[in-house]
């Protein structure tokens, strides 16, 4: 998917600055950070959503969400909390068409999101 921004990420076409990478998945701060650890957990290949995953995908789900603890240990978010999200579709404000799991942590979150 050569148009997509984050597929552009992963073959470095555009900079980002990546913070853990395997042969699976890529981590990158996101641009528009919105707590003081934002960090996009993102698989190498082409998905746009979790809609979108396939059974054989299964996997991937597990190494995405294995970086994302990861990197929360090495943020230093761990003991004190984080969260990982999916936006999924309009309903969901979702605006980069690439599966990406957001991981938040740093500050207190309120809960319901809006
Ligand atoms: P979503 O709204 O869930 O699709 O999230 C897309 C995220 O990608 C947003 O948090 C954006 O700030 C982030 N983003 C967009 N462009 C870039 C970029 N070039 N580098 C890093 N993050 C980006
Ligand atoms: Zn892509």
């Amino acid at each position: 998917m050569s148009a997509c921004l984050f597929c552009q990420i992963v073959n470095r076409t555009i900079q980002a600055t990546i913070v853990h990478e395997n042969e699976h998945v890529l981590a990158f701060q996101d641009i528009h950070p919105q707590a003081p650890v934002h960090v996009l957990v993102i698989p190498k290949h082409h998905v746009a959503s979790v809609q979108e995953l396939e059974r054989g995908d299964v996997g991937l789900v597990g190494h995405l969400l294995q970086a994302c603890v990861k990197l929360a240990k090495e943020k230093g978010i761990s003991e004190s909390g984080y969260r990982i999200v999916t936006n999924s579709g309009p309903h969901a404000g979702q605006t980069v068409f690439h599966l990406h799991f957001h991981l938040l942590g740093g500050r207190p979150m309120t809960w319901p999101p809006g």
